[in-house]
Order: C-alpha cells, then structure tokens, then sequence
C-alpha cells in the first residue's frame, strides 16, 4: 500500500504552473527522490506534501489519511502532519544548546519531560552528536549543524522524512558520508524519505525510485537502475549520467549526420517510427563508445579535437563533421592521439525524436 500519495496536485503562481497534475505513490519504507533542474518544481512539491504551501488543485494522502485538498476545503496544518524536515539551510537555533534545538520540538508537543530525554538522547546517539550536545550548534562544521537539523526531525519520530538538498552546502566528500548516513538512519527508524535534489549522482545513490521533472512535469518514475538505462527521452537521457548527441537527418531512405552527405553505417539507422521526424538524435553515453580500426564498417569517422587525462580515464572530444562526440575510455585501453583520425563504434544507441 502506499504511503504518501498525491493525486493530480497542481500548483499555479500566476500565470507560473510550478507543478502540473502531478500523479505519485510512494511506499512505506521507501526512498523516493525528485530529480530535475532548478525551477522544475521540486521544492514546491514537497513543500505541498509538507503543508507550507496549499495545492491549487488535487489531493494529498497520507495512508487512507486525506491531509490537503482544496476541492473538499481541507487542510491539515504541518505541525499535525508526523513529518521530519531537513531543509538546504542550516537552520539550527544558535541561542540553543545541541540537545535543546533537538528537544525543542517535543517540547512543543507537551511530550512527558522522561520520553522528550529518551527520544532527543536515542536521535543525538544516532547522529553521533552525544559528546555535543550541550555546545551551541553555531561552533559545529556545516556536517555537524546538518545533524542536528537531522537529528531534529528524528527525535519526532516521523512516519515521512522530507529533505531538500540537506546535503548541497557540505562539500563533496562529507556529501557522500551523510548519504550512508541518511541510509543507515532509515533502515534503524523505518521512515519513508522524500528527497529533492538537482544532483543525480545522489539520486542514484540514496533512492529506490526516481522522479525526473522538467517544467512542473513528470518525464519519469523509475529505478535508479532504469532510469538510467532507458531514459524515456531526450531531457532524462541528457540529464542523468553524461551524454551526447548527434543530429541525424532521414532523407531518400538513407541517415546522414545533418549538414553531411557521407550515409552512416547501416548500424546506426534510425527506427522506422522516427523516420519522419526533423529533429533525430542518435543519444549515446561518453563510456559506451569504442574505438575501432579506421575503416570499420560499422564505425563512423572522426577526429580527436581535445584529449584529456582525468586520473582513471582519458576524455576525449571527437568531430564528426560538424559534431563533437564526448567518448571516456580507461587510461589503460589504447586510443588516438589528439589531432588522429579515429573511428568510433557506439555500443549502446539510443535513438530519439523531437526536441525532448
Ligand atoms: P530549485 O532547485 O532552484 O529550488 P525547484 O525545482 O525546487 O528549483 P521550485 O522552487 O519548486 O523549483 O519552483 C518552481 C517554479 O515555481 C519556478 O518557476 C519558481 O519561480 C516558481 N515559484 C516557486 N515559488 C514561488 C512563489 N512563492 N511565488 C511565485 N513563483 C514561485
């Protein structure tokens, strides 16, 4: 059964629509995040879920639980909703030791003074915060002040963990800690996570489905897994993972590069449904190209314009005609050299029409 549910949400600014008809079960336990560039609406979604922000049509669940539908005029106030939050900001009470900017919202809730000490103790022992706990929060690093935010929203006992890019103001190597940190506390709590990010590579880490949203519209809920191996169009193609592109022109029953007149391989034809359309995109990922001999039949033609080594893997920039293709090979495997004619072998095609 699921356990958030939001059914046709809308939300119009004005003439802006942040969020359109937005359909979506996420199920208990589940890791769920929203994925799409700034101003798809991300925030606003769950800001919705959340209660800060009335729908301007549809309905949100919690279980069989109706908490927002502006049609029946009903609205359950956030503090009613069992939510935990975590938002980009550190948003911590510098005035307020650790263990009080933890308790303070059982306080609130006029929890027994004994439940309020057991829960803010067992969600700073979880967040490794105990040792701190009577520091202020404005003394901790930007990782200590998002645990306590954490750590906050724990001592609640959520049914649901709302987070919004908790982890973009740290740098990169504790951005990756707290992720199996995040992991670790939700498979001890049990809680359901929506988690709103423009970082895919953290999408694909913590979540077992993603959203991708461009525009206030759902382009795709999937696997971490299948959204990146088949991306339902261009837009997630091209946002997931590293990508490329080349324009492809049907014309006299044979596929060209546009602005070529050299046919391509037979292997790289265009599926007969998108043979009408204008705009063809031969998609395929920078790691999923070889190079083959010059002169493969199957391969196309190019030139090494840019040569990088990036460590583990050189990158190089390939022209074909007037195109550049990005292909990534380990620093081990043989390539050309910069300025070589090469020959490049596309492993794993995707094909797409139309401009998304
Ligand atoms: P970001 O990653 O930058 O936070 P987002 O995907 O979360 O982006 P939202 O913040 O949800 O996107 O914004 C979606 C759209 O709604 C944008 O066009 C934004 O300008 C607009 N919007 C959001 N909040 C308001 C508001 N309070 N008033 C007017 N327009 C708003």
């Amino acid at each position: 059964m699921s356990h958030v549910r939001l059914v046709n949400v809308t939300k119009k600014f004005g003439d802006v629509t942040a969020v359109n008809s937005l359909n979506l079960e996420i199920g208990k336990g589940e890791c769920f995040s929203m994925l799409g560039p700034s101003g798809c609406g991300k925030t606003t979604t769950l800001r919705m879920v959340a209660g800060f922000e009335d729908l301007s049509d549809g309905e949100v669940y919690v279980g069989d639980q109706l908490i927002s539908s502006p049609k029946r005029n009903y609205y359950l106030p956030p503090e009613k909703r069992n939510f935990g939050m975590v938002f980009q900001a550190f948003a911590v009470w510098p005035h307020l030791s650790v263990y009080e900017n933890v308790a303070f919202p059982l306080r609130i809730r006029n929890l027994p003074a004994t439940e309020i000490e057991k829960r803010t103790k067992d969600a700073l022992r979880s967040t490794n915060l105990l040792k701190v706990a009577e520091d202020s929060p404005a003394n901790l690093s930007g990782g200590g002040k998002q645990r306590v935010a954490l750590a906050r929203a724990l001592a609640i006992n959520p049914d649901v963990m709302l987070l919004d890019e908790p982890l973009s103001s740290l740098d990169p190597h504790l951005r990756e800690e707290m992720r199996f940190e995040i992991k670790d506390l939700q498979r001890k709590y049990g809680f359901s996570i929506i988690y709103v990010t423009h970082d895919q590579a953290e999408a694909m880490a913590l979540s077992d489905r993603i959203l991708v949203m461009k525009l206030g519209v759902v382009q795709q809920i999937d696997t971490p897994l299948d959204v990146y191996n088949k991306p339902a169009n261009k837009f997630v193609f091209s946002f997931i993972g590293l990508s490329n592109f080349l324009d492809i022109v049907w014309e006299d029953g044979r596929a060209t590069l546009r602005g070529e007149n050299a046919p391509l391989p037979e292997s790289l034809t265009p599926p007969e449904a998108m043979r009408g359309s204008d705009a063809i995109s031969l998609a395929s990922r920078p790691s999923e190209i070889d190079f083959v001999s010059v002169g493969d039949e199957g391969g196309l033609r190019g030139v090494v314009s840019r040569k990088a080594f990036l460590g583990e893997i050189i990158d190089y920039q390939v022209k074909i005609g007037g195109q550049e293709m990005r292909v990534q090979k380990g620093r081990r495997a043989p390539g050309p050299e910069l300025g070589e004619v090469c020959c490049l072998r596309f492993l794993r095609p995707f094909w797409y029409a139309g401009e998304q």
